[in-house]
């Protein structure tokens, strides 16, 4: 037991940090869109949402939000729940045949990022994904996301799961060396800042095979001519050893996840065998509407006009506020707070002034390393971001005093 997963001890040293926040009124907070830009709380405070995930702006773009409705004036029905391995609609190849066009790699379509990676990772880690059936010892860099970590204890008992030390190419190539077949579970981009090191891992798949697993949520959209994400544009092809999987529901702007593979027999597996791809409901016809529409913006030049207008807001911001993500090109920044209650404290005071970011404290960042993480989208205004870098200047430098709600030890 405990090998890979202890959810009590998770859950007993994350929960007090979550408990300050909700005393701080932080976090479960009701809102509406006021504009893109600008949410109301139910008692009517208006607030900056500077949390979004949607980097380019693109979820409240006219033309996709017209290819949601469209899409279920067509159809006529909200969804076809079934499995999409019996029958599945025309406008979801349409749109599937679309992402592959775009991204150069055959694409599949999930109801999140996250599915998709809980129906894969399974069946790379009983060789269904290796040419010679071979069950690969899996290496998880121990900076993936959650959504591979936590499928990390049904990877490990198919076969030998091992924590790897992050963008550790050496102990990767020491494994490789070991054993006849291995597989990395990665990042492409790590939302904290840093890559991994793409054109190494694809000279240690040249010279060992070596299968690679990579999730690009945090750069689809954001790299690359048509956006197909940052390990994508450095790779000549997907080929038989690779899987990229990506978040729809970030910068591009729609819902879902996306698979991008090799060779057609992995579809086949991975819509027979792969969990919830298999089981569970795919994109409804909004999601398949929206992400069509997205799918166009992304080869017209209103995709690299976003990602400059991006640009620009993230190097205004590193010109305002110092952060360690400075100049990584990636909008996810934190503000280096250091204790959790005065990270708490500092977030619910830039609230009241009209900012929302959110306070991160353990295991989402070091002990001690509590901080506020805000992200930029390319639709932020200049006012904004210079309003919030003021608001935060001055809630700084005065005293947080007094205290934030605490819980009590024996409460
Ligand atoms: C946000 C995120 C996910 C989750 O994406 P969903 O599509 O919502 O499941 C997975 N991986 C990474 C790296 C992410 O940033």
């Amino acid at each position: 037991m405990h090998n890979h997963r202890n959810g009590v001890s998770a859950v007993s040293f994350g929960a007090p940090a979550w408990e300050v926040s909700k005393q701080n009124k932080v976090i479960d907070i009701r809102t509406d869109y006021v504009t893109p830009n600008i949410m109301r709380r139910s008692d009517g405070h208006e607030f900056v949402n500077l949390c979004s995930c949607s980097y380019l702006g693109l979820h409240s773009h006219p033309d996709i939000l017209e290819g949601a409705i469209a899409a279920i004036r067509h159809t006529g029905a909200l969804d076809l729940p079934i499995s999409r391995i019996r029958l599945r609609l025309n406008l979801l190849e349409e749109f599937e045949d679309r992402l592959t066009a775009l991204f150069g790699a055959r694409c599949l379509s999930a109801v999140t990022s996250s599915a998709a990676t809980a129906g894969v990772l399974p069946l790379i880690a009983s060789g269904h994904m290796s040419s010679d059936g071979t069950p690969p010892v899996m290496l998880f860099d121990r900076h993936a996301h959650f959504s591979m970590d936590y499928i990390r204890p049904i990877c490990a008992d198919e076969t030998e799961v091992v924590a790897c030390r992050h963008n550790d190419l050496e102990q990767i190539e020491d494994a490789c060396r070991k054993h006849k077949s291995v597989a990395y579970v990665c990042d492409g981009v790590y939302s904290m800042g840093g890559v991994a090191p793409i054109a190494e891992l694809l000279s240690l798949q040249d010279r060992y095979g070596l299968f690679l697993f990579i999730d690009d949520s945090h750069s689809l959209s954001l790299h690359g001519a048509h956006g197909e994400g940052y390990a994508r544009s450095i790779m000549r092809e997907v080929n038989e050893r690779t899987i990229i999987v990506a978040s729809l529901g970030k910068a591009f702007g729609g819902s879902g996840g996306v698979i991008m593979l090799g060779p057609t027999e992995h579809e086949d597996i991975l819509t027979r065998f792969g969990g919830p791809l298999a089981w569970s409901q795919g994109l409804n016809v909004p999601g398949i509407g929206a992400g069509i529409a997205s799918s166009k913006l992304h080869d017209s030049p209103e995709l690299s006009r976003r990602q400059a207008q991006l640009r620009r807001n993230m190097a205004l911001f590193d010109s305002l506020i110092a952060t360690e993500q400075a100049d990584n090109g990636f909008p996810l920044k934190v503000i280096a707070i250091g204790d959790e209650d005065r990270a708490v404290a500092a977030s619910a005071r830039l609230f009241e002034a009209g900012y929302y970011s959110s306070a991160v404290f353990f295991p989402i960042v070091k002990r001690g390393a509590a901080g506020l993480r805000i992200m930029l989208r390319a639709d932020n205004t200049e006012a904004d971001i210079r309003g919030f870098a003021q608001a935060l200047t001055e809630i700084l430098q005065r005293d947080l005093a007094p205290a934030p709600a605490r819980v009590k030890a024996d409460a």
